[in-house]
């Protein structure tokens, strides 16, 4: 186990945030002063100051992606950055303002004030596999070497987002010789229990399931990836000091007729809308596509560019060089399931 990297505060912007939550806590519980950024202080940062070692050891700041420079001042003092903070949603009224903007500029603000504040040693980017790509297919096995090419704003904004927030990091590394290394995390379907109460877009998933947002079982196939993994993750990234590059993080693939399977053997099928007509074929497929014209246009493009595609991936690096390890994610969706009746996004 790697020993602790620093005894300043570690930076973590979007510190409410699902995964910057679980970070926080592990960071915490590993012993280090940690310095959370937030667009609201008051607001939904009660679970926060409620981890243990948070009254001693975490400190709020309030400060917006877009406000030039709202970093400089939280930077003070810090060595390790990990920014995590960024619009996580499939759906928005306008792509540009709503998600390439804060991304982008986020990016580039938290970036240059790591720069100017001098003593920052390394810059851990929570990215996505929406920067690896937005349209996977079973004849290719993604790795950290793959870019999405394809996104724009009106397909996949939220992958653009991603991809564009990601070049500019690495733009930033080589066109201002920070010193400062970079090291980039690219989760896929991030799921699992939640400290945060709020629901995040990814769990949201077996919500709309059960709910009947589904009419059918589609032939969709996510690359899933528990929450606590990802966390311990970025806590490697800082922690390993040979960390370097990108590092596609995803434990394994499921599909969508075996989540339900698994969610109706354990019992979620009863009072439920999980749905049962079989869609994922290529009948299906076709029907899918046609009716995704009238879904709102983020929800209707994710579903042209991955219903009938099996996701591959290669995830050896982030194991060799890392030494992450992943949960059985059939066990984190079942995690999921009773941490989403804990905070009443199921009925109990
Ligand atoms: P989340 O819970 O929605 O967290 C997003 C965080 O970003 C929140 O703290 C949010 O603050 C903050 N944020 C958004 N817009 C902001 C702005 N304009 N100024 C300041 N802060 C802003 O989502 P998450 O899943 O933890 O996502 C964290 C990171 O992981 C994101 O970069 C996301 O793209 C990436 N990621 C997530 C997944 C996934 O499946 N969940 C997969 C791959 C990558 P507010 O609470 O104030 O809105």
């Amino acid at each position: 186990m790697p020993s602790p990297v620093t005894t300043a505060p570690i930076l973590v912007t979007g510190a409410n945030g699902f995964i910057a939550t679980q970070l926080i806590s592990d960071l915490l519980a590993a012993g280090y002063r940690v310095r959370g950024t937030v667009r609201s202080v008051e607001k939904g940062t009660e679970q926060l100051r409620a981890l243990p070692g948070a009254a001693e050891r975490l400190e709020l700041v309030s400060a917006e992606l877009l406000a030039e420079g709202a970093y400089d001042a939280p930077m003070k003092g810090v060595t390790h950055v990990v920014h995590t903070a960024s619009p996580y949603s499939m759906n928005v009224a306008d792509p540009q303002r709503d998600l390439v903007d804060p991304a982008v500029q986020g990016t580039r603000n938290v970036l240059m004030a790591a720069h100017r504040a001098g003593g920052v040693q390394r810059v851990v980017l929570t990215s996505s596999m929406a920067a690896i790509t937005d349209e996977p297919g079973s004849d290719h096995v993604l790795t950290e070497a793959d870019w999405n090419v394809k996104s724009t704003l009106t397909r996949n904004p939220y992958y653009l987002s991603k991809t564009l927030a990601e070049k500019e990091g690495w733009r930033i590394v080589e066109a201002e010789k920070t010193r400062f290394d970079l090291v980039v995390i690219n989760p896929f379907v991030v799921i699992g229990p939640s400290i945060a109460p709020s629901l995040n877009a990814s769990n949201q998933i077996f919500v709309d399931m059960l709910k009947g947002v589904y009419p059918g079982i589609m032939s969709l196939t996510w690359g899933m990836v528990d929450v606590r993994d990802v966390a311990r993750a970025h806590q490697l990234a800082l922690e390993t000091s040979s960390a370097k590059g990108r590092y596609l993080c995803a434990a394994e693939t499921i599909s969508m007729r075996e989540v339900v399977g698994l969610l109706r053997e354990h019992g979620y099928g009863q009072g439920t809308k999980l749905p049962s007509m079989g869609m994922d074929h290529a009948v299906g497929d076709v029907l899918v596509k046609l009716t995704s014209h009238f879904q709102p246009s983020g929800i209707g493009s994710y579903l042209r560019t991955h219903v009938g595609r099996v996701p591959r991936f290669d995830h050896g690096k982030i194991e060799r060089e890392l030494g992450l390890s992943f949960r059985p994610i059939r066990q984190s969706i079942l995690d999921t399931m009773v941490d989403l009746k804990r905070w009443k996004h199921l009925a109990g």
